[in-house]
């Protein structure tokens, strides 16, 4: 490619909004532009490294024995009012209309959508197991769209989805997809880690996600300092009360049960409750729970919650398996609060307990006569907090360190949350009707372009990892007017291509010291200047990463390259 034909808008200033060293970057060195908050044009350069990334993904997903498909991004709100989430996904979801008043959402990630296609296809074990993938464009109304493409609300995503008919099936594949995710990021050149991960809502048991070491990630890791255990702080125990919590989590057993009369509010209270809201929360303090019902970012909530609060988060699956829930709960205190605010849910369940009341809200407590300890944190009477740099690892090996991660990758063993809820079955050996076991594994394919940057660059630029940057080679003449240096360059230029590799030729009449600078920041692996001594058939090669530089004559060039 020549410069002066293609659209490397470079910047000498730091751009002031972009906080972080990949987002001042793609911006200085003309990658990405922005079109709103969140919202970006990929340049001629992003684009060839996002094919780049993108070939690698789809050599280990085709591996992995995943086959490539696209889905559509525009979704009908039906798919999703099958599966639930169409009321409990919030405001990430971007909706909207179509002409006739039909509600749509803007695909934000395709569980429902290949969960309805398959089931229209596949009605035996005989078409199972299958793994399906696709590269597209997601949308997520993020509450704090930041840090460049890192965050954006329209993003590139990989995301792969896979059905069982068995356990066994599903665990084989995770761990196809499991070394092929270890692959995709060790081709990319990333310093990352494996971490356990939270299940949420999802219900699934294994889950882990795929961090990129760096300061400026947005999650925790807490991992030890001599074995393998890493998790995102979201799912490290809480190592103080570790006993003491994991206890209150055990399957409740049947102790005592509360009164019929309230288990009949609480099915009405449900009732109406269901249609708002995401979930029921059981929380538990002391030796007594009580329910909440929270809707708003239930992802937010669920971690809160469990690991801070120590709660057990129940899904609202249905108002009857709350009641069958609630009837195993010892020493029950009664339903209260409907909120968005895991502060204000925390505050009501404690007064509830230690007050022994329940109700619907602050106010509702206010008639009761019962004033809310608003500095009662239910954190001091479980007495837990988060883990901490230096407490023992939870595999009893090693001391906790904490470390900033970028999550890439996210692997899921979903089992039949979507199929149960959306009918997905099949026929297996025994002629019965089974729903089907399906996994999910999301890369984020853009994202994954601003964390190479993230851990590659210095003072002057990007340093491309050769696996995926955007030309292998940089060859620039120092005066273009000189008819020796660009006859070389021409003449390099066409031999590169010709031998397979891609090339960028700076081809403007700039001065020397732009196109160096430009070249620095752009940061491909190699660059060969062609100055003065081009009439000798001598060029310099310059190694962007280590800086060794070298003269070497044109007819040994190829060598010293290689
Ligand atoms: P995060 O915790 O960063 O919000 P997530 O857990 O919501 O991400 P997933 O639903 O697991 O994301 O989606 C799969 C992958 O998509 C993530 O691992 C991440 O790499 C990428 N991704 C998610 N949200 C964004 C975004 N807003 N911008 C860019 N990439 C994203
Ligand atoms: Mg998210
Ligand atoms: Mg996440
Ligand atoms: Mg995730």
């Amino acid at each position: 490619m020549k410069q002066s034909m293609t659209f490397i808008p470079t910047l000498r200033e730091v751009p002031a909004d972009a906080e972080v060293k990949s987002h001042q970057l793609m911006l200085r060195a003309g990658f990405i532009r922005q079109n709103t908050s969140g919202v970006y044009s990929y340049l001629p350069l992003a684009q060839k490294v996002l094919k780049n990334i993108e070939q690698i993904v789809r050599e280990e997903m085709n591996n992995a024995g995943a086959s490539e498909l696209l889905m559509p991004a525009m979704q009908q709100a039906e798919l999703w009012q099958e599966s639930g989430r169409w009321y409990s996904y919030g405001p990430e979801l971007m909706r909207l209309k179509d002409r006739h008043n039909r509600e749509f959402a803007l695909g934000a990630t395709h569980e429902e959508v290949i969960t309805s296609l398959v089931r229209d296809e596949v009605k035996s074990y005989k078409r199972l197991p299958l793994s399906l993938y696709q590269i597209q464009t997601k949308f997520r109304d993020e509450k704090r769209p930041r840090f460049g493409v890192l965050r954006g609300r329209e993003f590139i995503m990989k995301d792969a989805y896979s059905f069982h008919a068995t356990q066994e099936s599903l665990d084989e594949v995770y761990d196809k997809m499991f070394t092929a995710y270890q692959n995709i990021f060790t081709r990319c050149g990333l310093d990352f880690r494996a971490v356990i991960a939270d299940s949420g809502a999802m219900g699934g048991k294994d889950t882990h996600e795929f961090m990129v070491l760096s300061d400026v990630g947005e999650d925790t890791i807490a991992y030890s300092d001599t074995s393998k255990y890493a998790a995102n702080i979201e799912m490290a125990p809480v190592i103080s009360t570790y006993e003491k919590r994991s206890e209150a989590l055990k399957p409740l057993e049947k102790i005592e049960t509360p009164n019929q009369k309230t288990i009949a509010e609480i099915s009405t209270f449900l009732n109406v409750a269901k249609e708002s809201c995401i979930k029921s929360i059981l929380f538990k303090v002391d030796d007594r729970f009580v329910l909440t019902l929270v809707r708003g970012d239930h992802e937010v909530n669920d971690i809160k919650l469990k690991n801070l609060y120590g709660a057990t988060v129940v899904e609202l699956a249905s108002a009857e398996e709350t009641k069958e829930t609630l009837n195993c709960v010892p020493g029950f205190v009664g339903p209260i609060n409907v909120s968005n605010d895991v502060e204000v849910v925390a505050d009501h369940a404690i007064a509830a307990v230690v007050n022994g009341v329940c109700g619907a809200n602050e106010e509702h407590f206010h008639f009761q006569g019962v004033n809310i300890d608003r500095d009662a944190k239910i954190s001091q009477y479980a007495d837990l907090r988060f883990i901490q740099e230096g407490d023992k690892s939870p595999d009893g090996e090693g001391v906790i360190k904490f470390a900033k991660g970028i999550e890439v990758g996210h692997v899921f063993k979903l089992g039949t949350r979507y199929s149960e809820a959306m009918d997905a079955t099949f026929l297996d050996e025994n002629g019965r009707t089974q729903p089907m076991i399906m996994g999910c594994y999301g890369i984020g394919v853009s994202r994954t372009l601003a964390a190479i940057i993230e851990q590659y660059n210095d003072e002057s630029g990007i340093v491309w990892p050769e696996s995926v940057a955007p030309f292998q080679i940089h060859v620039i003449p120092v005066n273009v007017k000189n008819d020796a240096q660009k006859d070389l360059s021409d003449k390099l230029y066409a031999e590169f291509l010709q031998k397979g590799y891609d090339v960028l030729l700076d081809d403007r009449p700039e001065r020397v010291g732009v196109k160096f600078a430009d070249s620095d920041l752009i940061g491909l692996p190699v660059r060969v200047t062609v100055g003065k001594k081009a009439e000798d058939g001598i060029v310099e090669v310059k190694v962007r990463k280590t800086g060794e530089s070298f003269e070497v004559s044109v007819t040994e060039l190829y060598d010293k390259i290689k």
